[in-house]
């Protein structure tokens, strides 16, 4: 009998970069060119069948996704975000550096709060910025900064969408 496992996620990142709509690819597999701001928190849930776990066993984890509006700084509402949660997505826009920066306090903060949590990197939008090598580079030296795996994704085209929730599913 295969187990199966609870988990809830996180979005980090600052607003714009693209988290509701990485959620709405991997959930319900659209995409929206129209702004979406996210009033509050949403949540939504995604049972991933089959997870290959790091510890070499197979199970069906349920992935509870808390998605937030606009974080341009850490504010105490966002305790309750975090509470609980066994891994984040932390999300930088490719084509906007400045959003960036905004992420190690970020995920300081949600790593204080859930130590033993799994993190990984969506670089997003990596539709708009294909052929550019040097923001490429920029963002991996970023990571390697951050000490976080990396993924270069596209909520549009759904490039890398699925490989950044199944990271986290298999190694939480
Ligand atoms: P959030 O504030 O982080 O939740 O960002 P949204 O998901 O609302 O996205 C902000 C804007 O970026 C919207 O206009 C989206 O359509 C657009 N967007 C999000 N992801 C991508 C992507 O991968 N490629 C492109 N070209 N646009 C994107
Ligand atoms: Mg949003």
């Amino acid at each position: 009998m295969t187990s199966i496992i609870k988990k809830k996620i996180c979005l980090l990142g600052s607003f714009g970069v693209g988290k509701t709509s990485l959620v709405r690819r991997f959930v319900y597999d659209v995409f929206d060119d129209l702004y979406l701001s996210t009033i509050g928190v949403k949540v939504s849930q995604k049972s991933l069948p089959a997870v290959k776990r790091k510890d070499g066993s197979t199970a069906q984890v349920e992935l509870i996704v808390w998605d937030i509006e606009g974080q341009d700084k850490f504010s105490d509402y966002m305790l309750s975000y975090y509470t609980g949660a066994a891994g984040a997505i932390l999300v930088a826009d490719l084509t906007w550096k400045e959003s960036w920066q905004v992420l190690p306090e970020l995920v300081a903060h949600f790593k204080e709060m859930n130590p033993e949590a799994v993190t990984v990197l969506a670089a997003n939008k990596v539709d708009l910025i294909l052929t550019d090598q040097e923001q490429k580079e920029a963002l991996k030296q970023f990571a390697k900064k951050l000490d976080v795996k990396y993924f270069f994704t596209s909520a549009k085209t759904g490039a890398q969408v699925e490989t950044v929730f199944t990271y986290l599913a298999q190694n939480m």
